[in-house]
């Protein structure tokens, strides 16, 4: 019989047999934890007429599961390498796509029209590379008209500052763009030993959902994450100095574009 690929018998067979290391550099943590993986799609409610992007399939553990439960999905791998291993071991699902691109340089909505068609919104659902964990969030955050829901693993501490309270020490600009648009919560935790090789740091699911009740409207969210940014800029300063700082800038910035 078959062994899933999330498995560490199988994970391990698939880096021997193809002589791959971790990159660390593109953060490849690799899960082995059929639980989890399980825990994961059922976190993301993921249904058979569901369209999901997945983000770095790694050797495909993560995109099996979503495959046997979800329509289809399109999986964005940056590192070469990992194309053929995963057109082996996916080789059984027809309703895979992967995409040999940069997450950050991808056009999503465009990917997304061509592969999923005009009106379906998608679920995102990912293990993360945690070297860039924010950006990933923050252009999701951006472009995020066609997306329904998002499901990810990050490092904890980036969760908790997702998820953090007014008050707290976790709290910071990261939690209010976040929960200014969006509903979150931290799903379960996930233990270092989940992965191959292991993380240095823990790990947490979160759920991201559109806000039940709508606070501000989505006026300018660039703009809006800059301001944001500016008055948590300098923690040990008054809001009133940073403020200044954010004022500073916008002046600057006002000028320069009235010169030109
Ligand atoms: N999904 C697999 C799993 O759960 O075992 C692998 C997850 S691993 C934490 C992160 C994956 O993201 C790696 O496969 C890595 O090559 C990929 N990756 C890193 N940077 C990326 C980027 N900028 N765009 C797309 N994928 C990226």
């Amino acid at each position: 019989d078959f062994l899933e690929i999330g498995t560490e018998t199988r994970t391990m067979a698939i880096l021997n047999q193809y002589r791959l290391f971790a990159k660390k550099g593109l953060g490849q943590n690799f899960l082995v934890d059929i639980d989890v993986l399980r825990r994961i799609v059922t976190t993301a409610e993921i249904t058979e007429d569901d369209a999901v992007v997945e983000i770095g399939p790694g050797i495909g553990a993560l995109t099996e599961q979503l495959a046997k439960n979800a329509g289809k999905v399109v999986a964005f791998e940056i590192d070469d390498n990992l194309l053929p291993v995963l057109y082996d071991t996916l080789h059984d699902y027809s309703n895979i796509k992967i995409i040999n691109q940069d997450i950050l340089k991808a056009n999503l909505p465009k990917v997304i029209d061509e592969e999923f068609g005009e009106d379906k919104q998608v679920k995102v659902v990912a293990n993360l590379p945690y070297y860039i964990t924010t950006p990933i969030i923050m252009d999701l955050l951006r472009n995020d008209n066609r997306i329904d829901s998002i499901v990810v693993m990050m490092q904890k501490e980036v969760a908790e500052r997702l998820t953090a309270k007014p008050s707290t020490k976790a709290y910071g600009s990261l939690s209010v763009i976040m929960q200014q648009q969006k509903d979150v919560e931290v799903a379960f935790l996930v233990n270092k030993e989940s992965f191959i090789p292991s993380p240095k740091v823990d790990s947490a699911i979160i759920k991201i959902t559109a806000k039940k009740q709508t606070g501000m409207q989505p006026f300018d969210l660039k703009k809006f994450q800059g301001f944001v940014r500016g008055c948590f800029m300098h923690r040990r300063k008054s809001l009133y100095n940073n403020l200044q700082g954010v004022l500073v800038n916008h002046l600057k910035l006002k000028k320069t574009s009235k010169s030109h």
